[in-house]
């Protein structure tokens, strides 16, 4: 029997909701020391909500709302949803937007109502962020939330706070994880405070944020570089070159069809301690057909 068919075959893989792409992937569990945790989706649910809407003096919140939900209305983004379901749910029928342009792990812009209009982290708007909102977006990030910033017309008008829930089996797969040997790091495109607040809360020490869609793969064959082996868990578009990069490339089966490609491994149900008990059974399968 191939390594492949005892682990599913023992019924403990798909048990688990493991699906594994082939036999050579249990050699590199046994080997792998840090493993690179994607924020948005993989330790959090990636289920983003509305939270807060700051307005600039002189500005209007609803206003903000209204322009920003316009434009994320063409975005399927985590971010964007939130906001654009948002901005309906407390201000109705949003405005059309033409132009519409997405720029992968920065933001969205686009012309409504004859603004061109821009929302995220664009160099921009975020460089000249007026002190009440460079202070509303401090806080929100502090308390590990997600704050875009909204301009049009050249100026900065106001900032969008998100909520993204920790899953709640989190914490305990990062100690899993830690109880296998690896060492567990952050990996993600949000602020570096956001990210320390929500490592914090899951018990990981290191953190790698701010990082562009292309630099995730970077960031893993860094870590290669320095001797490490590096396994990789995540769900979106933007981790399927770091998936494929890392030496074990884990996806989560809730999300998207480009991570699930690249990974060698899949976490049907999204559960990140199953990470850690396909680790563990792998190398087990391993050490019995020695
Ligand atoms: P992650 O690595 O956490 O999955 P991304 O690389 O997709 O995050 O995005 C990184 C950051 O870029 C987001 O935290 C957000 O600040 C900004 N961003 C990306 N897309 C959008 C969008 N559609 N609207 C607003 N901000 C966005
Ligand atoms: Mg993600």
């Amino acid at each position: 029997a191939t390594p492949t068919a005892l682990l599913v075959g023992t019924g403990r893989g798909a048990q688990l909701g493991i699906l594994i792409k082939g036999p050579e992937v249990l050699e590199s569990t046994r080997r792998v020391d840090t493993v690179l945790l994607d924020k948005t989706g993989t330790v959090t649910t990636g289920r983003m909500t509305l939270h807060e809407v700051y307005a600039a003096d002189g500005a209007d919140a609803s206003e903000v709302l209204r322009l920003a939900g316009a434009v994320e209305h063409a975005s399927e983004h985590p971010v964007a949803r939130a906001i654009a379901l948002g901005a309906v749910e407390r201000g109705g029928k949003l405005p059309e937007v033409e132009d519409f342009e997405n720029v992968p792990g920065r933001g969205v812009q686009g012309r409504v109502e004859g603004h061109q209009v821009a929302v995220g982290r664009l160099a921009e708007y975020t460089a000249q962020l007026p002190p009440e909102l460079a202070r509303a977006k401090a806080g929100a990030e502090r308390e590990g939330r997600t704050a875009v910033v909204v301009g049009w017309d050249g100026v900065a008008r106001g900032v969008v706070a998100v909520a993204d829930a920790v899953r709640e089996t989190s914490a305990e797969a990062v100690r899993a994880l830690r109880a296998l040997g690896l060492t567990p790091v952050l990996l993600t495109g949000d602020n570096r405070a956001v990210a320390e607040a929500v490592a914090r809360s899951v018990g990981v020490e290191q953190v790698i944020a701010e990082v562009l869609p292309e630099e995730k793969a970077e960031a893993v064959r860094r870590l290669q570089a320095e001797g490490r082996s590096v396994a990789m868990v995540g769900d979106g578009v933007n981790d399927a070159a770091a998936l494929a990069t890392a030496d074990l490339g884990l996806a989560m089966g809730t999300g998207t069809d480009a991570a699930i490609e690249a990974g060698d491994l899949t976490l049907v149900r999204g559960d990140l301690r199953v990470a850690a008990c396909a680790i563990r059974l792998s190398r087990r399968t391993l050490a019995t057909i020695r």
